[in-house]
């Protein structure tokens, strides 16, 4: 689960890391009130999508030469009217895909004097298993851009979890980014509090582009983008309390209320499974078949029938879907309980594609009957590749 930039700062400011103050805006009312308890003489009016890159993208609909999600005002009265004009509109960066993101919060800060800008960020390196730093003298670009074309300016190391942090460990990170004087104590304080943060909040990664030498030359997180273990959130509710919904996929966030394991995916077969396993198995046998699965879904071992039709009627809104296989070995869950759940969709929903249903193990029978006397339009399979094979057929032809 991912944060924004003004909670991320929120959460730093309590480890005592150092940033800017800000007021977060929702309304336009709200702006001038807002900007009015900041100092200035700069304030930066900035966009809270999910998404870096803010400052280089650009507003549907913008006037020309309008600036993007990042913007530098001298007054209150102009930070209020920059608030204004982002609120509600859509803003697309290099990393939110062309449809962009709207925003429906803007975030109002102090302005800083920047120096210079670094690059610092903590994540999860799955090779050591171990959580890493990574920076560079090369703050503000994109990472992945400095990494292919100046692979040598970034530092990275993993931190044993036995000794955990080490004061030797920020100095190695001061040394590389070419701090000096008083910058090398404060980035040993600083990279101690964001590794306590990342490990007490169970964060998957903290990044914080960029870091910056301010001009009176004292270390600030200019930026800062968070993402947790979502496995995690359930011993951190005051995480949980910063999701913001209207930022995750509709489908998805519906399954989650049902405890549905399920993610989009940009096939056009649906696939209704029971078991993580079967459901891997199945979306490559549909690919060995020539399609490609339109999601994962595992219902679980002891889905209820209101679970099975509520994944039944998520599939069915994805409009990519051009066929459903329902794939279930009956074990903890029975057939019969699945064939129920899809013939209760189907009846408030309706089927405009094709549905291949394939059953196994408990109450095998019983579910086949209520499928058979359902007068649902069903394509019956016997196994796994008599399944897949029947579903891209209907579909492909
Ligand atoms: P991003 O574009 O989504 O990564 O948003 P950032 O928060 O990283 O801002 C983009 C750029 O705007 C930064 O790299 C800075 O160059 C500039 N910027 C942001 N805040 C300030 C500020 O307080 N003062 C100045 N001078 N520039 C800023
Ligand atoms: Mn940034």
């Amino acid at each position: 689960m991912n944060i924004h930039e003004y909670q991320a700062k929120a959460l730093l400011r309590s480890y005592g890391a150092p940033v800017s103050d800000g007021q977060i805006v929702t309304r336009a009312e709200e702006a001038k009130t807002a900007a009015g308890k900041l100092d200035g003489p700069v304030w930066v009016v900035k966009a809270q999508i999910h998404a870096g890159g803010r400052g280089k993208g650009r507003f549907a609909e913008a006037e020309a030469g309008e600036k993007g999600g990042v913007r530098l005002t001298r007054s209150v009265s102009e930070a209020a009217e920059e608030a204004r004009k982002m609120l509600g509109r859509t803003l697309v960066t290099h990393q939110t895909g062309p449809a962009g993101k709207q925003v429906g919060r803007v975030y109002i800060e102090e302005g800083s004097g920047i120096a210079r800008e670094l690059y610092l960020a903590l994540l999860v390196d799955r090779q050591t298993s171990r959580v890493a730093f990574v920076c560079s003298t090369e703050g503000g670009m994109d990472i992945e851009e400095v990494a292919a074309a100046t692979p040598g300016k970034i530092l990275s190391f993993s931190v044993d979890p036995v000794t955990g942090y080490q004061p030797y460990h920020g100095r190695r990170i001061a040394f590389a980014l070419e701090l000096e004087g008083q910058q090398v104590k404060q980035c040993v304080r600083l990279m101690g509090q964001l590794y306590k943060l990342f490990m007490e909040k169970d964060c998957e990664m903290l990044e914080i582009n960029p870091l910056i030498v301010t001009d009176v030359g004292d270390l600030k997180c200019l930026d800062a983008k968070m993402g947790f273990d979502s496995n995690a959130l359930y011993r951190h509710e005051d995480i949980l309390a910063l999701r913001d919904e209207s930022e995750e996929d509709p489908k998805e966030l519906q399954a989650s209320r049902y405890d549905l394991n399920y993610i989009a995916l940009e096939g056009e077969i649906g696939c209704m499974v029971n078991g993580a396993g079967l459901a891997m198995a199945t979306m490559d046998i549909i690919k060995l078949y020539g399609a490609e699965p339109a999601n994962f879904l595992d219902v679980g071992g002891g889905a209820t029938k209101e679970k099975v039709t509520e994944a039944f009627k998520i599939i069915t809104s994805d409009e990519n879907v051009k066929g459903i296989l329902v794939n279930i070995f009956g074990g903890i869950m029975r057939c019969d309980v699945i064939a129920e759940g899809v013939v209760a969709a189907v009846k408030e929903v309706g089927l405009q594609v094709p549905l291949v249903v394939r059953l196994e193990g408990t109450n095998v029978e019983k579910g086949k009957a209520i499928i058979n006397d359902s007068g649902l339009n069903v394509i019956a399979a016997d196994n796994l590749s008599d399944a897949a094979e029947k579903i891209v057929k209907a579909v492909k032809g």
